[in-house]
């Protein structure tokens, strides 16, 4: 006879008290309607409140003591630093509560990666944070957010979920902040970790673990957002045939402090931008070379100028040279902290 994988609520069941989730709601499709059942486009996104979201999963109460509290509602289009550093300080002050076991945070699925990776770096706790989103709106038939937040709040209130870092949970899958993206504009399976896995899968609701990260995150960071209320400007410009240096030159005419190459292949510049990118370099803007290709490592190469942006892709490459920003503008720490975090 198979052993076979308990429900979450017969794991619940087994331990005697049961932990208390934060729910912190930001916008996206999740909490967005449309006006047909039939409707995956053209719907209203930050429609649905923390508290609806929570109310339209009962079984929740099943996994967890659930908190509801609204930080934004916007689509994640629109999510700024603002509003990351309010998140993320939020975050912060409920984990250092006893009786906070872990935190949920809702977010469109757009830039929710940026959010996830920015979290993974600067909260201050081993404590699970799960960011969670949909594909599809509330109102859609076979709507994914219900299911989603369910298990999302399941691995925040799992024990083996502490001192993996900040976890993208969707569609049965358990990723890391650090290497999870968003691979596909439509499909409901769209988040991924290319070459590096996932950390493990739900079953019946339950997290089951297969991997962990080696990348540092969260408590092994030096970055300390408390203090903060603004971050410092960093552009991505992408790489493409017959580009244009010109483009780099209006980032430092509009003061970034740095610049992530979305450069071809392993981060090739090509001879057209070149030479703006050494300009910038050379006015004190830290370029940090990545690639548009999806996934790959960004090797050595004297051809090319920049920091190597390691396996971070450009948007999270800009998450992490940003906060490396706020702490030293020294070119060998930002590359130490590009191969550590
Ligand atoms: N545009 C939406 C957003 O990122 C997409 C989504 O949530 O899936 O807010």
């Amino acid at each position: 006879m198979f052993a076979s994988v308990m429900t979450v609520s017969q794991v619940m069941a087994q331990s005697s008290a049961k932990p208390t989730v934060a729910v912190l709601a930001t916008g996206g499709t999740i909490a967005g309607t449309a006006a047909q059942q039939s409707q995956t486009t053209g719907y209203k996104p930050g429609v649905l409140t923390a508290q609806a979201l929570i109310a339209s999963v009962p079984s929740l109460g099943e996994v967890a003591n659930v908190t509801a509290e609204q930080v934004v509602n916007v689509g994640s289009d629109n999510m700024d630093n603002p509003i990351l550093l309010k998140l993320a300080k939020r975050i912060n002050t409920l984990l250092q509560r006893d009786d906070v076991s872990g935190v949920v945070v809702t977010h469109g699925t757009d830039t929710l990666e940026e959010t996830a990776y920015f979290l993974n770096l600067v909260v201050k706790s081993d404590k699970p944070v799960v960011v969670t989103g949909s594909m599809r709106p509330s109102t859609a038939i076979g709507a994914d957010g219900p299911s989603n937040i369910l298990q999302a709040v399941a691995v925040a209130a799992s024990p083996q979920a502490k001192g993996r870092g900040v976890m993208v949970v969707l569609n049965d899958r358990i990723g890391s902040a650090r290497f999870t993206t968003k691979t596909d504009a439509n499909a409901l399976d769209t988040f991924k970790s290319p070459e590096a896995g996932d950390l493990g899968r739900l079953v019946n609701q339950v997290p089951l673990f297969e991997t962990q990260v080696a990348k540092r995150h969260t408590v092994q960071t030096p970055f300390d957002i408390s203090q903060l209320d603004t971050l410092p400007k960093v552009d991505i410009l992408y790489g493409y045939q017959n580009d244009s240096g010109y483009l780099y030159d209006a980032a430092v005419q509009n003061h970034a402090q740095g610049i992530v190459v979305a450069g071809v292949g392993a981060g090739s510049e090509s001879n057209f931008v070149l030479p703006a990118i050494r300009n910038a370099i050379q006015k004190g803007v830290v370029v940090v070379r990545s690639t548009r290709a999806g996934s790959g490592y960004i090797p050595e190469d004297d051809a090319y100028v920049g920091l190597l942006g390691d396996t971070l892709n450009p948007q999270k490459a800009r998450i992490l040279l940003m906060l490396a920003l706020t702490v030293t503008h020294d070119p060998a720490k930002i590359q130490q902290m590009l191969h550590t975090f």
